[in-house]
């Protein structure tokens, strides 16, 4: 064994635990079991992103096909959560759409409602399109980052067209032209887009950390009284949001699993900032 992989070996065991489920769909399904019995909802990803061979995203296809099988089997609260770029983005924009919507149309006869996670600033035309062309019958709804630029005007027009949305920071970076630099501008940017979601949706996901934002909304919608779900990443605030769904707010935690735990890790990693954030992220309560 290289020093490596024994390396990778032990930050798997720490980091998987906490912010992943495990490699195999039974693993997710335990997680989510252990939510639903706190009254909490999951999301479920399988981890993977920027698949350029057709066998992998075969392979996506199928764990996606099969864990819609086992949600409904198990009578869990699960919804998923798909990439375009795992779906095969990069080989052609058709062959994504062909494969969302296979799944989509398996999720909807399963009644599991499937998410569009949205990735780096190039993706964002194709997947608000695929998502779009296939929004109709519901079921469906797709992530809007607020560090975009172009977030508020996407999010009005998919609001115009019925759309669910699922509001995020982001966990990529842009251009000064396309995007928000400073956390200060995303966060501003995030409280105005959640302001229009008040303001014009109907159902919709505020998904983030930020007790600030998660403070902002509980007021705002003590007035507005819309059909708000709150959500956090599995592993980071879990006592809290737990706390909340104690507290009769609908609630849910995103659930990655799947053997590809590098790249989402990075990114988690990114967001702690400095280790304390992370040793806090790492060693809080577990929650459910
Ligand atoms: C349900 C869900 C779905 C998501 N889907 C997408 C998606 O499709 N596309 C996308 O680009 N992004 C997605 N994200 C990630 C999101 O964009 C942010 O990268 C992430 O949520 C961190 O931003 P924040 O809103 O929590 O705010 P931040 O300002 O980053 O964090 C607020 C506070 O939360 C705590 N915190 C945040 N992250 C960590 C961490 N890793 N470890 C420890 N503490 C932390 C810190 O105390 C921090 O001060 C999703 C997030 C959630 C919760």
């Amino acid at each position: 064994m290289t020093m490596l992989s024994s390396l990778n070996g032990f930050a798997e065991k720490l980091l998987a635990g906490r912010w992943m489920a495990g490699a195999e769909v039974h693993n997710a399904l335990e997680v989510a079991r252990k939510l639903n019995d706190h009254g909490m909802r999951a999301i479920i990803n399988y981890l993977g992103e920027a698949y350029t061979e057709q066998y992998k995203v075969e392979h996506a296809v199928d764990t996606y096909m099969r864990l819609i099988r086992y949600i409904e089997q198990t009578k869990s609260s699960a919804d998923i959560s798909v990439k375009m770029t795992q779906l095969g983005l990069l080989i052609g924009k058709d062959v994504a759409e062909r494969n969302y919507a296979e799944i989509l149309a398996a999720a909807r006869r399963a009644k599991v409602f499937v998410w569009v996670d949205m990735e780096e600033s190039t993706y964002v035309d194709d997947t608000i399109e695929i998502y779009t062309s296939h929004m109709y019958g519901d079921m469906c709804g797709i992530c809007i980052q607020a560090y975009l630029k172009r977030s508020e005007k996407d999010l009005l027009s998919l609001l115009k067209r019925g759309a669910t949305i699922r509001l995020v920071k982001g966990a990529y970076t842009s251009s000064r032209s396309k995007g928000y630099a400073t956390r200060a501008e995303v966060t501003d940017n995030f409280a105005k887009l959640m302001s229009l979601l008040f303001g014009k949706g109907r159902s919709f996901t505020i998904a983030t950390h930020d007790l600030t934002m998660i403070d902002m909304a509980l007021k705002a919608n003590k007035t507005a009284h819309k059909d708000v779900t709150y959500a956090m990443l599995k592993g980071i605030r879990n006592g809290f949001i737990e706390e909340l769904a104690k507290q009769g707010e609908k609630v849910s935690v995103y659930v990655p699993f799947g053997e590809e735990w590098i790249p989402y890790s990075y990114r988690r990693l990114k967001e702690a900032g400095h280790l304390k954030l992370l040793l806090r992220s790492l060693f809080e309560r577990k929650g459910a």
